[in-house]
């Protein structure tokens, strides 16, 4: 059985989802504060399999534990309640290390679908491949520079060193993969990876980049693989040999 650990400080919703999610056969926990919240989790993030995780709480807010539990190396999957007209917080969530996002207020059937598939993401990863299709996107590793990308355990790895990824730094970087050599838009990847049309400042992608250089030049201040495109974007530039 799936435990999950509820975040959400409307009381009403929080009892709501726990009768349905239980319904639907989960083990739930609730918590209405979020810095008792974060303490649970860095106490233990282990106890739970994944993390519903209201923005608005008192104490602290979902950004910011989100944030805090990436940065400790806690990588319990978390779906995250965004407001519906606020698309610019489904970039923040994503910056702060949420992998999915349901925007309030949501259908129930939604949010459990949504919760299904962060529980079963490795096999997301597989579908996820093998429906865009294609040898380069089929890999479940790739090398280039010294770093060895693995999608399915979303993680960069050089030498000794590894770096986790969030699910949207994986999905970002299997796409760049996939379109190597191409230079692609800010905005092709707000609505292919992240799946936000709505007209969004994509300026956020550019903090993205900003971390997937980390993971990948030696010098992110001079890249030699993730390089951008003025007046259209980034491009992934492959070398030759690898
Ligand atoms: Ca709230």
């Amino acid at each position: 059985m799936s435990r999950l650990l509820v975040v959400e400080d409307e009381q009403h919703l929080a009892e709501g989802l726990r009768f349905n999610l239980e319904a639907e056969g989960y083990e739930v926990e609730i918590l209405g504060h979020g810095g008792r919240a974060l303490e649970a989790l860095l106490r233990d993030s282990t106890r739970f399999d994944a993390v519903v995780l209201d923005v608005m709480l008192p104490g602290k807010d979902g950004f910011a534990i989100a944030s805090e539990l990436r940065a400790a190396g806690r990588y319990v999957p978390i779906l995250m309640l965004t407001a519906r007209s606020r698309p610019e917080d489904v970039l923040r969530g994503f910056e702060a290390g949420a992998d999915d996002y349901v925007p309030k207020p949501f259908e129930l059937a939604i949010l459990v679908a949504r919760l299904n598939g962060l529980l079963r993401r490795g096999r997301w990863h597989r579908d996820a491949a093998a429906a865009a299709g294609g040898d380069v996107n089929a890999q479940d590793t790739i090398e280039f520079g010294g770093r060895r990308i693995d999608f399915e355990a979303m993680q960069v790895t050089s030498g000794e060193q590894a770096h986790r990824l969030t699910r949207m730094e994986c999905e970002l970087l299997r796409y760049l993969v996939s379109n190597a050599g191409k230079a692609v838009s800010r905005r092709a990847i707000l609505e292919e990876v992240w799946g936000v049309h709505e007209d969004t400042d994509t300026r956020a992608i550019d903090n993205f980049m900003v971390r997937l250089r980390r993971y990948l030049e030696d010098d992110p201040s001079s890249p030699r693989f993730l390089l951008t495109v003025r007046g259209v974007g980034y491009t992934l530039a492959l070398p030759a040999e690898r």
